[in-house]
């Protein structure tokens, strides 16, 4: 076989989100390698990518909402060097029986569901009253996690019909991080974020992408999917895939759960529907999750057109043919996954990153913060012993 599918190429990335984008710029910029990314997608940036509305101007978040923030200095000002952040801070609020509360549960969410004043003593005396069902066991899933942080009541209220649509998995079954991923305060602290360095990138998602992948030793060829062209390779070029780690081994130990989303996007006839960027909904009578309204991401920029832009979001099990977005991880797919980590060790020249590369429910920031290190520890000594 002949070299022409790397076109020069000294490693190939699969996939351009923010995993493969990070490692492609720094072996481009740090050690001065071609590289080649593809992506089967017909656009960079991986399930980040933003555009903009043709209509309200908007910038879409095609997959969902993507909220920055982090408490890795390291990340935050690599990063810089391709985006300014706004000051967006999140903040974020829950229907529940026609009533809006604000999330994460603190202070003014108890205050408000149980229609009186709490001191933050108050409130921990209750909640640890309301969670004593659970004895001296230590929480092992999701419902007895979130029983053991807010009690059952504000649990039954806020999220078990939302954990119920987002999952349609018994919540028994879930792992207790996923519900770690919202804190709770017992003061009327509202930002939904505890992190350091928050805020959305100025001129969108999409442009951070084009900014890393910039690079004059960077060629990325978008529409080209691994598996079409995995034969064509030369023998032992490096590759990073980061892709669904299933599919990259045939399902060969049975297919891993993940969940997807549908977005049913409507242009409303007003420049404000909900008056804040996401509002969730707790109840299992409304079938979406949550509702987003475009540009309350961004209200540092104009907007003009009256109209604005608002997204359903639904939450459904993902079939080969979708994409996916949030690994399931129950038990069953934790054995699955221990499977296909014996079979990634016999692989040879295949470094495997990302969520979908590592069936792990990674931020943006934790996806940049491997990828940094992978490039320290993999992929710089890797090169740096390689003459050619
Ligand atoms: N969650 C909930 N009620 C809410 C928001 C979140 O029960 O109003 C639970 C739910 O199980 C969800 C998890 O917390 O999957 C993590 O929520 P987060 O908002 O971090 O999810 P993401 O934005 O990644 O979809």
């Amino acid at each position: 076989m002949n070299d022409d599918v790397l076109n020069g190429a000294a490693i190939l990335i699969v996939g351009a989100g923010f995993y493969g984008a990070t490692l492609a710029e720094r072996i481009a910029t740090k050690l001065g390698r071609r590289v080649l990314v593809i992506d089967k997608r017909p656009h960079i940036g991986g399930n980040a990518y933003t555009e903009p509305d043709p209509t309200t101007g908007v910038e879409i978040h095609r997959y969902g909402p993507h909220l920055f923030h982090t408490s890795n200095e390291e990340v935050w000002r690599y990063l810089r060097n391709f985006t300014d952040f706004s000051a967006y801070r999140h903040r974020a609020f829950s229907t529940h029986r026609d009533q809006v509360y604000p999330l994460p549960i603190n202070l003014a969410t108890i205050c408000q569901f149980f229609g009186r004043r709490f001191s933050p003593d108050e409130a921990r005396a209750m909640i640890a009253e309301q969670s004593s069902e659970l004895g001296d066991r230590l929480p092992s899933n999701l419902e007895e996690k979130a029983i053991s942080l807010v009690g059952r009541r504000l649990y039954e209220a806020f999220i078990k019909g939302y954990t119920a649509k987002q999952w349609q998995t018994d919540p028994r079954e879930l792992p207790a991080q996923v519900i770690t991923r919202l804190p709770v305060r017992y003061n009327f602290e509202d930002g939904y974020f505890n992190d350091r360095f928050q805020g959305q990138p100025l001129d969108g998602y999409t442009a951070i992408f084009e900014k890393m992948l910039a690079h004059d030793l960077i060629e990325t060829r978008l529409g080209v999917d691994f598996f079409d062209i995995r034969n064509l390779l030369p023998e032992g070029v490096p590759v990073v895939y980061t892709g669904p780690i299933d599919r990259y081994f045939d399902y060969a130990e049975g297919e891993l759960g993940w969940r997807t989303i549908d977005i049913e996007l409507e242009i409303m006839d007003t420049p404000d529907y909900q008056g804040t960027s996401i509002m969730n909904y707790a109840d299992e009578a409304v079938p979406y999750t949550r509702v987003l309204e475009f540009r309350h991401f961004n209200p540092e920029r104009q907007h003009t057109s009256g109209k604005t832009l608002i997204g359903r979001e639904f939450s459904r099990f993902a079939r080969r043919v979708d994409e996916p977005y949030y690994p399931i991880d129950t038990r069953r797919d934790q054995a699955t996954y221990g499977r296909y980590v014996a079979r990634m060790g016999r692989e040879k020249n295949i470094h495997f990153g990302g969520r979908l590369g590592t069936y792990r429910y990674l931020d943006m920031h934790q996806a940049i913060g491997s990828a940094l290190k992978a490039f320290e520890t993999v992929f710089e000594p890797y090169f740096e012993g390689r003459l050619d």
